[in-house]
């Protein structure tokens, strides 16, 4: 491919001009960069809770009508789900636009890491998640709920995924004075120590036969790393290959 390069002066008025275009398609190559990581993002984080809603008015046309029980508790849960995906956009914009998610308010995350787990038992029946309750349940964090269930709900996937049938995953916490630390533990496949710093990159997946046949698109670990550094957190992995991976996000404790 020919590159086209024009020589020009600055100081004269096609300089001018040329300075102006320039910037301007800086702007709006920015801008359309931004719009397609938004496209992207927001069709990766869709998937689980469309499921979801999937599922549940599938039963309900299947068996709502002779069913009250069924009726009221899927409706309340596709009903609580489209309500979720509303804000989960209406974040996600905010996020491709660039600005700092203000205000972020209190949220207490254990009851919301039980709500993920709820939700993904119902799309990987044969998945076992334990949830190592720590003695403290009483743990605030300067994050919206959902966001935070974004986070926890990418690494429950990732660990359910890269995992032998039937996954077996952990989240447990540890806390200290100024902090809580939750950790996704699995024993899947794990990563190589040639990989780890590469993950949270956008699009990089570990080319394994395993990975392949998933087909996952690359971006789960890098929303969530922008999530968690939007919240003042941080991510970390370790992992013993073919032993299984955890992963630990740590987070500002609120007093
Ligand atoms: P995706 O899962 O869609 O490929 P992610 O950004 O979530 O994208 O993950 C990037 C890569 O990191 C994955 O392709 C996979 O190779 C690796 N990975 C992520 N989580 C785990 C895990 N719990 N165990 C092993 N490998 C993992």
């Amino acid at each position: 491919k020919k590159e086209l390069t024009i020589s020009y002066d600055a100081k004269d008025e096609i300089g001018e001009l040329i300075i102006v275009y320039e910037s301007m398609m800086a702007k709006l190559k920015y801008s359309f960069e931004q719009q397609q990581q938004f496209m992207a993002d927001a069709s990766h984080e869709l998937r689980t809770p469309i499921q979801v809603v999937e599922g549940h008015l599938s039963l309900l046309n299947r068996w709502g009508k002779d069913d009250p029980e069924i009726l009221v508790e899927s409706l309340g849960i596709a009903l609580r789900e489209v309500s979720q995906m509303k804000t989960l956009i209406d974040e996600m914009l905010e996020l491709a636009r660039g600005e700092q998610v203000k205000d972020l308010p209190p949220t207490n995350i254990i009851e919301h890491t039980e709500e993920v787990i709820e939700e993904l038992v119902q799309v990987y029946p044969a998945a076992y998640i334990e949830h190592e309750l720590p003695d403290d349940r009483n743990l605030k964090v300067l994050i919206s709920s959902n966001t935070y269930q974004q986070i926890i709900r990418n690494l429950l996937i990732n660990a359910i995924r890269y995992s032998l049938e039937p996954a077996n995953v952990r989240i447990s916490y540890e806390r200290t004075e100024k902090d809580v630390t939750i950790h996704v533990n699995d024993k899947g496949i794990g990563i190589e120590p040639q990989h780890v710093s590469k993950i949270f990159d956008r699009f990089y997946r570990v080319d394994t036969a395993r990975s392949r046949d998933l087909g996952g698109s690359g971006l789960g670990l890098s929303i969530v790393k922008m999530l968690v550094e939007n919240a003042r957190g941080s991510i970390h992995v370790t992992s013993d290959p073919g032993n299984g991976s955890t992963f630990s996000v740590v987070f500002p404790l609120l007093k």
